[in-house]
């Protein structure tokens, strides 16, 4: 009996899997599903606790917050952040300072103290690594993904993240596009900035994506305000309602999870090569 045991449960897993073809669809990058989806909030705002995290939680959906560790909002609110781990969103790093390059046309807003450009590539890596430090402290995860910010990449023509590879399991970009799983750049993943573009348009992304069996990654900032970059309420809303009605077809999950999944499918890939 101990040895027809998992011979039954063989032919049951094959017989309830169907012919090749949807087993194949089963088996594939998504979870089954047509396409993959990231909802991802960037900077540690307010509005990410008072009207994020409530709207996805009742929506039954996850997110990743990628968390800036110098800002007030995650000193003053860090039991919130951690119910909010503690409920499977993501808390993503986006650096102690938020370091972008200020040598670059319309940085303006980079302050002498946080500029990338005068960074070595050593003290980046330690202020991420740093961040990982205190969002573990938070979460008590160890693993996790990263978000460039500004999507500033390079220190004087050197790549920082390289450095990073070990600390994470992937890094988000901000270039726009919807990639298979193949095609993910583990060390740049695609993501659409999302900045007062109606429900509508962020739904058709999502249909563009379950199309196309891709990944599409969202990065929004303010959600019914609280940052300079923002979408309404009701835009934001309009996406919910729609993942949570075709969760059948969407997955989806934080980034941390669904980048696991693209490295699992692209080692499968390289290996069958
Ligand atoms: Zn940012």
């Amino acid at each position: 009996m101990k040895k027809l045991l998992p011979a039954l449960l063989a032919a049951a897993t094959l017989l309830l899997a169907g012919p090749p073809a949807s087993r194949a669809q089963a088996t594939g990058p998504w979870h089954g599903k047509q396409c993959a989806v990231v909802l991802t909030y960037d900077d540690a705002i307010d509005v990410d606790l008072d009207n994020v995290v409530p709207a996805l939680d009742s929506a039954g959906l996850r997110g990743t917050f990628y968390l800036i560790g110098s800002s007030p909002v995650v000193a003053r609110r860090l039991g919130e952040w951690r119910r909010a781990a503690q409920r499977g969103h993501e808390l993503g790093n986006h650096a102690l300072f938020h370091p972008c390059d200020g040598s670059l046309p319309g940085r303006g807003f980079v302050t002498p103290d946080n500029d990338l450009s005068k960074y070595t590539v050593s003290r980046a890596v330690a202020e991420v690594r740093a961040n990982n430090t205190l969002l573990t402290a938070i979460d008590g995860k160890t693993a996790r993904t990263f978000a460039y910010p500004c999507g500033d990449r390079q220190i004087g023509g050197v790549y920082f993240y390289e450095q990073l590879r070990p600390d994470f399991v992937a890094a988000r970009g901000v270039t726009a596009g919807l990639q298979t799983a193949t095609q993910v750049d583990l060390t740049n993943i695609d993501s659409y900035m999302i900045n007062g573009q109606p429900g509508q348009y962020l739904i058709d992304l999502v249909k563009q994506a379950r199309q196309s069996h891709t990944l599409l990654v969202f990065l929004f900032h303010g959600v019914g305000g609280g940052h300079g970059l923002n979408v309404s309420l009701a835009a934001h809303r309009q996406l919910l309602r729609y993942l949570q009605a075709n969760e059948k077809d969407v997955w989806v999950a934080p980034m941390v999870e669904v980048a696991a999944q693209v490295k699992a499918a692209q080692s499968a890939a390289s290996v069958t090569k």
